[in-house]
């Protein structure tokens, strides 16, 4: 997808609780993504990720964003590549709590067809490259397909799993509407240390100490908790600085730190990929 104008739209951060205000232009081919605040512009890659406690931050100093993930994630399940992100504030706005929303807007300006001219370049992994540490693990094996698998232990809940395949577009609706979810017991915690402070039902799937869901409509879709952790995954995995990739990753426990860390690792060395154009 092509973004034909700009986009401007504000909503409040879900740590922060303050209202930011983003504005997100189209550039020109080959421009890739990047964010930009107080002038500082950030290129939209995993060696710019500067902390990953509760949510992915870019950049640092007065131009560092946080919790960019689920607005990654839309841009890469609309292919949307090349854009500046101007945000007023140190948080991306939450608003649902997933990417629906930002995939909306994404849908309402963008033209449909990509120009046959624009080349679609491609990471394909070559080698397997994973991560592993004392309770969680991640790999990337090679594959004709981008695929993402998630299991996690939630506490209350237990064990939670799910995939998607990014090639086939049945499963997509499912993850890119699923909510980022926290626990009602860990709420004041978070308040005291200054996080959590814009939560609330409207943007998150919060749940008691026997594991039941305190938002009074209930679960977008059955493996709504597991189908989160994918879209966060497919966020994280945007800063590979492709729209198109061609790898199984695989997680156990994980989160935005080993996502970012494995991002890395495939990144650094260029025996790991190829570059591929899609289109030729
Ligand atoms: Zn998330």
């Amino acid at each position: 997808m092509k973004l034909n104008k700009i986009i401007t739209f504000s909503g409040i951060g879900l740590h922060s609780g303050k209202k930011t205000f983003v504005s997100i232009i189209p550039k020109k081919n080959g421009s890739g993504i990047s964010f930009i605040r107080n002038g500082i512009e950030t290129s939209a890659i995993a060696k710019n990720v500067t902390n990953t406690h509760m949510a992915t931050t870019i950049g640092s100093g007065k131009g560092s964003i946080s919790t960019i993930e689920h607005f990654m994630a839309a841009c890469s399940l609309c292919k949307i590549t090349d854009i500046q992100v101007s945000v007023s504030s140190e948080e991306f706005p939450i608003m649902d709590g997933s990417a629906i929303e930002f995939v909306k807007m994404f849908l309402d300006n963008c033209d449909d067809e990509d120009e046959p001219t624009r080349p679609q370049l491609k990471l394909k992994l070559l080698k397997k490259v994973s991560i592993k540490t004392e309770s969680s693990s991640i790999s990337a094996i090679p594959s004709d397909k981008a695929i993402f698998i998630t299991k996690n232990k939630v506490r209350y809940i237990g064990v939670v799993r799910s995939l998607v395949c990014l090639d086939t577009s049945q499963s997509l609706e499912r993850i890119l509407s699923s909510r980022t979810f926290g626990f009602f017991e860990d709420f004041e915690h978070l308040k005291s240390k200054g996080l959590a402070q814009g939560a609330s039902l409207k943007n998150v799937l919060v749940l008691d100490g026997s594991g039941r869901l305190k938002n009074p409509f209930g679960y977008r879709n059955h493996e709504e908790l597991a189908n989160h952790k994918l879209l966060d995954m497919i966020g994280d995995f945007a800063l590979l600085g492709f729209p198109r990739f061609e790898a199984a990753i695989s997680s156990i426990n994980g989160g935005h730190s080993l996502n970012n860390q494995l991002a890395r690792k495939i990144l650094s060395d260029k025996s790991n990929y190829q570059i591929i154009n899609s289109n030729s």
